[in-house]
């Protein structure tokens, strides 16, 4: 997140993903506790359907079917609504949660039916979340924190602020670990930013319909979102690769990732109410998309090959790996993963490997 140009917003993720310091009692469940799917009205998406644990008079905000996934207070106790008294305005915390539940939800659902993943962590346990409306954040570890925009005081749990914040666990939880730096830091908040879209496409709400913004509801920051992936330059921050990305802010360094990925998935004049992308240098000339959840497994795959010290370059070739391996060296996959990145002005790499590579022959003719 960021709450300003060039002021990064701390993202409270503590190091690793033990959930081992979380107070023992909050996840406390009786017997009779039950899963029930309700309807529930958070901050930013109206009404959704959330699943959670009925127990007596109320609702914990446990996922009963995602292991770890709920919703905390700083210390540690789970939030619950009571089921005479829904949550409205007022109860921030409340609703707050609900976007929390609703987002970590369809992010745990987008990586087990688009990406082949179980949870966030990839173990099959998420972490659990914490809103602090504060913005301090517990003393215990391993939680993914939320807390309010810093210009306005809405919550920061909009649906991709959600992928978001969670997508830095499966970044975290891939090979090489998140690395130091600012390019290595672009490149952790520009993963973040591409499960938070993913996120927003598998759910696909419809007062929320998906696109490629980050942090676009009117209630955080006004007419304007965070970040535009698909011309990060609409609020001043760099489209194409530089020697400037590894001296610049984090969030703005994610913008060559983040705008590799939109013109992956949806191409340079992709039509259809999509806005169209800028490429660096006008080369390629022509650039057609290979689908979100294309793009989607190709960043994957990369993030699977990650070392430490991550690099934009390192990601070029790791991901061109992925899309081998997923489609094949002759594919078009293979050939728009390339020119995509030139199109952001990340060239070809040393060790690289070529997309030409032999395609199968046709099936012999005859009898
Ligand atoms: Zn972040």
């Amino acid at each position: 997140m960021r709450s300003s140009k060039g002021s990064a917003v701390a993202v409270a993720l503590a190091a690793g993903i033990g959930v081992a310091a979380v107070p023992a009692q909050a996840d406390a469940r009786s017997a009779t506790d039950g899963p029930v799917t309700i309807t529930a009205t958070g901050h930013h998406n109206g009404q959704v359907r959330i699943d959670v644990t009925e127990s007596g008079e109320n609702y914990l905000l446990i996922d009963p079917t995602r292991p770890g996934t709920r919703c905390a207070t700083p210390n540690g106790r789970t939030v619950s609504i009571p089921k005479d008294r829904p949550p409205g305005p007022g109860s921030e915390t409340f609703t707050a949660c609900v976007d929390i539940m609703y987002g970590a939800q369809r992010q745990w659902d987008m990586l087990r039916d688009w990406l082949g993943r179980s949870g966030p962590p990839g173990n099959g346990r998420n972490a659990p979340a914490v809103y602090d409306p504060s913005g301090r954040g517990p003393i215990w570890g391993g939680y993914v924190m939320f807390g309010r925009m810093p210009t306005g005081g809405a919550p920061a749990t909009t649906l991709d602020l959600v992928g978001h914040q969670f997508g830095h666990l499966v970044y975290q939880s891939t090979p090489g670990g998140t690395g130091s730096g600012n390019e290595s830091g672009g490149l952790f908040e520009g993963a973040s930013d591409i499960f938070g879209v993913l996120t927003d496409h598998y759910a696909d709400h419809p007062q929320n319909r998906p696109n490629y913004l980050i942090g676009d509801s009117p209630s955080l920051m006004g007419d304007r979102p965070l970040r535009y992936m698909y011309n990060p330059s609409l609020l001043g921050d760099p489209n194409c690769y530089s020697s400037a990305i590894p001296s610049t802010e984090v969030h703005a360094a994610a913008g060559p990732l983040n705008h590799w990925f939109y013109l992956l998935a949806e191409g340079a004049n992709p039509g259809g109410g999509k806005p169209s992308s800028p490429v660096c240098g006008g080369d390629p000339a022509a650039l057609t998309g290979i689908g979100i959840r294309q793009a989607g497994r190709i960043f994957m795959g990369a993030l699977q090959r990650k070392t430490a010290q991550w690099s934009y370059a390192k990601t070029r070739v790791a991901s061109v790996a992925a899309a081998i391996d997923l489609f094949g060296p002759g594919s078009a996959e293979c050939a728009i993963t390339k020119a995509a990145w030139r199109a952001v002005s990340v060239q070809e790499q040393p060790g690289e490997a070529s997309c030409a590579g032999s395609t199968p022959s046709p099936a012999p003719a005859g009898p």
